[in-house]
């Protein structure tokens, strides 16, 4: 969940280090912490908030040339100085991503030999490893050894006193990458932090360790013998994950959606021909049953393909959060195929949920962002969603990369199972043609949302409803609204309001109503106007088809009003306009939009 990032090399080891935070501070910004070698000794500095914090209280041009540097996402024990990293016992100094599971027990023993600062399970991993590196005398055994000892999930970048012109690294479920360019070496969690150096990269496998020093990065396999890696590249640019001129990540990621669709298409299907989905994507037939698995936004995606794989492949699917699927009763179909949905792939949760599946000898596909990432790695076959880096916290050309490839896939069953023809599919396929032109156009209209949202941006809640498909894109938009306006948001299905949560429908409650499929409009419309009757405030979101059909008197506020493409590719262009809407809804609220308080971006944490 958090950021680390390391560095030995010629030049000023803390500018390097804060300059890597800041890249890295959508991973968790709670607190930021730096331990660096000076003059043979090492100093900490650690600062409550965002990295800006930690660098004011650094001096300039400090003559440090190695040190390691984090920013947390606190899971054990409050955001505060005190529990920030780096963490530092006995001779050893480390900083942290991930959740030690046994650190009470841990704990419990270490406190014989040392006292404990902090609240967090990070001190625990720093005495355990200086515990073993005194009864060991030998830096990679102990390494060795705390590994078969911690559980749960770690990177870890870790120097020792007696040997300060050298950092170890050593991962369990938790990323970490290293690079060398130029006689400086670099670690981190993610490539953001150092891209503006090299693009060139190795991945510290589990159980490897790694050991930096000024000359070389040097690995070693489990039973501590020297390895050769692989060596990886990024083809992203710097401006990948800059603003590129727009006040916020988000506003970027939202333009990019176009040249996220652009890429999906030029690389599984650039002739728009069923047959190329064919030779990329994996085959289907082999399965009668489908559960999609993911978190948050990606669960959400995860909804919306089950109304499209059940109706349009004829398959039946169950939605799980990967949270609850790591630990309810699961019932293994051999026919059954599991699809693990996360932007990241880091995704804790999900990513254990992906071990079970595979444990109970299911088949397993990633649907994945960041390449070569863990669950990329471990699923049996892998899709890439290929939106970029995605740097704001809340989720937007990203999880429409998923809900297309999801698309693609539905067309891809319903044609393997003969559902429909192969000029139907290609017509479907087509059809994406108008997915670019209607979300240029959206993006063109930008400012008319605007103008809704401001309307509605002083509101304290608002409820999304609608059925099938739009409840799935009812949730997400709810999400949005509420992840970065603060708003209290809740998505409903239309037909269920009336069960229980129209009571709490009060004059000038907004209600946004989500309808774009053709069988069920009426019934939503009239779930709307029962809304209306108590006071509700409507903003309506449709076709154009079915705004003509459908709608003959002036019962709602405010219409968002799509153009009809097909009923799979209308789930994108709905998503994009309410994206905007919460966007300027938190933007006139003055909220930090990017960075919305207590969350992160990558979630490897359970
Ligand atoms: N579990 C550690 C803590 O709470 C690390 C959290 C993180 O990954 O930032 O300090």
């Amino acid at each position: 969940m958090c950021g680390i990032v390391g560095y030995i090399g010629k030049n000023n080891a803390t500018n390097i280090l804060i300059e890597g935070l800041k890249a890295l501070e959508y991973r968790g910004y709670d607190s930021s912490g730096i331990a660096y070698n000076l003059n043979n000794e090492i100093k900490i500095i650690k600062s409550e908030g965002k990295v800006s914090n930690l660098e004011k209280k650094l001096e300039e041009n400090i003559p440090s040339h190695i040190g390691i540097g984090h920013t947390r996402w606190a899971t054990h024990g409050a955001p505060n100085e005190v529990n920030a990293h780096p963490h530092r016992l006995g001779i050893t100094t480390l900083v942290h991503n991930g959740i030690i599971e046994n650190y009470v027990e841990l704990k419990k023993e270490l406190e014989k030999e040392y006292h404990f600062n902090s609240e967090t399970d990070t001190e625990v991993a720093a005495g355990l490893i200086d515990y073993l590196y005194h009864q060991e005398k030998d830096k990679l055994k102990a390494l060795k050894k705390a590994m078969e000892i911690i559980k749960g999930s770690y990177a870890l970048a870790i120097m020792f006193d007696d040997e300060l012109d050298t950092i170890y690294a050593i991962r369990k479920d938790s990323p970490l990458i290293l690079a060398t360019k130029n006689n400086e070496q670099f670690l981190a969690s993610d490539i953001a932090a150092i891209l503006k150096y090299t693009n060139h990269y190795y991945l510290l496998e589990q159980g490897e360790i790694a050991k930096i020093d000024k000359n070389a990065i040097t690995f070693y396999n489990n039973d501590l013998n020297i390895i050769t890696k692989k060596e990886y590249v990024y083809e992203g640019t710097q401006t990948d994950i800059m603003k590129d001129g727009y006040d916020h990540f988000m506003l970027k990621e939202i333009h990019d959606e176009i040249s996220v669709y652009q890429n999906i298409i030029k690389s599984y299907v650039p002739n728009l021909n069923i047959h190329e989905l064919e030779e990329k994507f994996p085959n289907f037939t082999k399965y009668d049953e489908i559960t999609i698995i993911g978190c948050g936004s990606a669960y959400h995606a995860g909804m919306a393909a089950k109304s499209l794989f059940e109706e349009y492949a004829n398959i039946p699917v169950n939605v799980e959060m990967a949270s609850e699927y790591r630990y309810k009763k699961i019932f293994p179909n051999p026919k059954e195929l599991v699809i693990l949905i996360s932007q990241s792939g880091e995704t804790a949760d999900t990513l254990e949920a992906l071990r079970k599946a595979k444990n109970s000898h299911m088949d397993t596909l990633g649907i994945i962002n960041v390449l070569s990432s863990s669950i990329a790695r471990e699923s049996d076959n892998v899709i890439y969603c290929l939106a970029g880096c995605e740097i704001a916290v809340a989720t937007t050309k990203a999880y429409l990369a998923q809900v297309l490839i999801l698309n693609l896939i539905t067309i891809l069953i319903s044609y393997q199972k003969k559902i429909i023809t192969e000029e139907k599919a290609n017509e479907y396929l087509s059809d994406l043609k108008k997915l670019i032109n209607q979300t240029k156009d959206i993006l063109n209209k930008e400012k008319d949302y605007e103008k809704i949202a401001l309307s509605i941006y002083k509101q304290r809640e608002m409820f999304f409803i609608g059925r099938n498909i739009d409840y799935a894109l009812c949730m997400e938009a709810s999400l949005k609204m509420k992840e970065i306006s603060y708003i209290h948001s809740e998505a409903y299905p239309a037909g269920e309001l009336k069960h229980g949560t129209i009571s709490l429908i009060e004059d000038n409650t907004i209600v946004i109503g989500i309808v774009t499929k053709d069988d069920i409009a009426s019934k939503t419309i009239s779930n709307l106007k029962e809304t209306k009757a108590r006071g509700s405030k409507i903003i309506l979101v449709t076709t154009d088809k079915l705004f003509k059909e459908y709608i003959n008197d002036k019962f709602y506020e405010e219409a968002i009003i799509i153009n009809e493409i097909n009923p799979l590719l209308n789930s994108l262009v709905t998503m994009t306009p309410l994206q905007l809407l919460s966007y300027y809804v938190a933007l006139h609220r003055g909220e930090s939009i990017d960075k919305p308080r207590n969350l992160a971006k990558s979630v490897t944490v359970e």
